[in-house]
């Protein structure tokens, strides 16, 4: 598949993952928002509290998630999705595939895992990144380019 096939594919996906997430932190503000006197009898309130703080941590997750996601679609929008935040290498479509959220090439991420930090500045919270892959991509990915244009 051609390169830019694959690059549209997976913003529709990530549109797909930020629309799913966005959905649900919509529907958690709701619940939290929720006081008896706005229709819900007592003991719901009651459960949503004691269940607040698990809301909470997934509610962080998923907006660690949600801003990963933005920030590929803004990366897109700007025509540099799929090239190295760090030195500007092209990543691997296979990689992207992988990790549709990555920033950063093979060699800058075992940079990044190596020394905790890179050599540059940027609103990009890279701590969180390496977090965000290494939860959703466990095995290693290909370091091999399958382009086949
Ligand atoms: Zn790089």
């Amino acid at each position: 598949m051609a390169r830019k096939d694959a690059l549209l594919r997976l913003h529709q996906r990530l549109i797909e993952k930020r629309d799913s997430l966005r959905k649900k932190s919509g529907n958690d503000d709701r619940n939290w928002q929720n006081s008896p006197q706005t229709g819900g009898d007592i003991g719901d309130a009651a459960n949503h509290g004691a269940s607040r703080e698990l809301n909470t941590q997934l509610a962080a997750l998923e907006n660690r998630e949600l801003r990963q996601v933005e920030l590929a679609l803004q990366l897109i929008r700007e025509g540099r999705y799929g090239k190295c935040e760090n030195c500007s290498h092209s990543i691997p479509i296979e990689r992207l595939r992988a990790v549709p959220t990555t920033i950063l090439c093979v060699s800058c991420q075992s940079e990044l895992e190596l020394t905790g930090t890179l050599a540059v500045d940027g609103e990009v919270d890279w701590g969180h990144a390496l977090d965000f892959e290494g939860r959703m991509n466990p095995t290693e990915v290909s370091l091999r380019d399958i382009e086949t244009d």
